[in-house]
């Protein structure tokens, strides 16, 4: 059958993303965006675009309804949700399902039993992958059980995710009130207060494998990726391949992997997540119904289009390949670019962007959903763009990121770029000792001290952008609302005001 009009439920660099691909199968797609999304990027991509309601999610990208109304008046067979939003909400999945469109991903029941952290253990367990130790019940049953587990612990919520809502204990004393807190927390963010105790895994790194299945039982898996450079719980850098893996315990994993996806019914891109332990334990942490932020890693390495496959097996086909026609080349890192301040506990920035210069080069790629003159809202996820490299090797790969983060500039709003060069720059990464504690490790008090040079070229070429002489230099700039000093921060530079 295959799909002939998509409708993409997503915005940002996603949204574009997915249009690229849909575009290339010779699918019309349709963009949909909150009014003050009218001029983005993933509009200006469409085919068509449908403004869906007012810029709180609530009222457009999350509004099941008005995406589904949507959909049907502009004749779309099928419904791609991105990540985020509403692509790992199984109502949505079946009212898409419910209304004769595709829904681009699992089924409603797959997603819903994923999305429970305590149920998905359960059915892991059975099917002989290994889990972290957890408890689950009423906070008296964890309290008791909690000292043959052994400090120290970690509460979560059995519903949660984005790395919200969980607590480290250390010791007997802290529990209760640390469940008590977790429970309010979580009720509150995600609308179910259960909470469950794991093991806490210390010095862990975060490996995750990418599955693609059809509905004909084809499955395979696209190798691992290592997500270990977090804050707060969420992923900052990730690679691959994780410079951990020995070829034994890598297929150990890959196989763990797909025993996982076939106990879930999988169909569709997913993600299976694990945390490992030197020097070879892994134990399933979740499975990612959706495809994940940091695919193009994987694509840079195995030449597969994951959207690709998403949009085929969706329409119905077959995989395009078995696994022993799989194969992996080289070593790919992808950066996060976040708008947000990372000397302020990373606090999310907004405004428009002034001035925007992207790195491009031989196997350089930048997934980005803004340029000059856009606008990052605070309605929405502050990420900019996606930066990856390619190399022959990882030293290659990351010689590659730190050249382009060097070139990468955007000015108006506060970004990681000064944060990433220091990340990737650093002896540790460089050396592989890649750890979830990386970034609190040794980037607690960090603080940015940007090259003088780039941030006067920048300077410059706003001025040409704007057609000041280069003498009218920073106050012309100043005086267009553009604060360079904004972007540097405190921090002092040697150019003529
Ligand atoms: P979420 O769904 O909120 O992202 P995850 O369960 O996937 O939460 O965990 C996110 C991150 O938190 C992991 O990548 C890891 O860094 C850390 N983490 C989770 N569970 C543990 C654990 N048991 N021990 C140590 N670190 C953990």
């Amino acid at each position: 059958m295959g799909i002939k009009k998509l409708l993409v439920a997503n915005r940002g660099e996603i949204a574009v993303r997915i249009i690229r691909s849909a575009r290339e199968l010779g699918i019309r797609c349709v963009a949909v965006h909150s009014d003050i999304d009218r001029k983005c990027r993933h509009v200006l991509a469409a085919d068509e675009a449908l403004e869906i309601g007012e810029a709180p999610p609530l009222k457009s990208y999350l509004d099941m309804g008005r995406l589904i109304s949507a959909a049907r008046a502009s004749g779309c067979d099928a419904v791609h949700p991105g990540y985020g939003f509403l692509s790992e909400n199984p109502k949505f999945a079946s009212m898409v399902a419910d209304a004769g469109l595709v829904f681009v991903g699992p089924g409603a029941e797959t997603i819903a039993l994923m999305g429970d952290k305590v149920a998905s253990k359960e059915v892991m367990r059975k099917a002989g992958v290994p889990v972290v130790p957890f408890l689950s019940g009423t906070g008296e049953v964890c309290l008791k059980k909690a000292e043959k587990l052994g400090y120290p612990l970690i509460i979560k919520a059995a519903a949660g995710g984005g790395g919200k809502g969980m607590r480290m204990v250390s010791g007997p004393e802290q529990m209760q009130p640390a469940l008590e807190a977790a429970g309010r927390e979580a009720l509150k963010a995600f609308g179910d207060g259960r909470v469950f105790v794991e093991k806490y895994i210390v010095k862990p790194r975060h490996i995750e494998f990418q599955i693609l299945a059809d509905a004909h039982g084809g499955i395979v898996h696209l190798f691992e990726r290592e997500c270990s450079i977090q804050r707060r719980h969420q992923k900052v850098v990730e690679e691959t391949p994780s410079p951990a893996l020995s070829e034994a315990v890598r297929a150990a994993m890959a196989k763990a992997a797909v025993k996982a996806a076939k106990a879930a019914g999988y169909v569709n891109a997913g993600t299976v997540e694990f945390i490992f332990e030197e020097p070879g334990s892994f134990y399933f942490l979740e499975m990612n119904t959706r495809l994940q932020v940091e695919h193009p890693v994987t694509e840079m390495t195995t030449g597969i289009d994951l959207v690709r496959e998403q949009l085929r097996v969706a329409g119905g086909e077959k995989l395009g390949f078995a696994q022993a026609e799989l194969s992996r080349r080289g070593h790919a890192i992808e950066c996060r670019v976040y708008a947000e301040t990372p000397e302020n506990n990373f606090l999310p920035s907004a405004g428009k962007i002034h001035l925007y210069r992207e790195p491009a080069g031989p196997n350089i790629r930048n997934d980005s959903g803004f340029g000059s003159a856009d606008e990052i809202s605070t309605y929405y996820d502050p990420l900019i763009s996606k930066l990856v490299t390619y190399g022959a090797t990882r030293e290659e790969a990351r010689l590659r990121m730190l050249s382009a983060l060097k070139e990468y500039v955007v000015l108006g709003v506060n970004t990681n770029i000064a944060f990433l060069i220091d990340v990737i720059a650093h002896p540790e990464f460089a050396a592989g000792r890649t750890y979830t504690d990386f970034i609190s490790r040794f980037f607690e008090d960090w603080k940015p001290k940007r090259e003088k040079m780039e941030i006067a070229l920048a300077c410059a070429e706003y001025c040409r952008a704007h057609g000041s002489p280069a003498a009218a230099g920073l106050s012309a700039a100043k005086e267009r609302g553009y604060d360079p000093w904004k972007e540097l921060g405190p921090f002092e530079i040697g150019i003529d005001k």
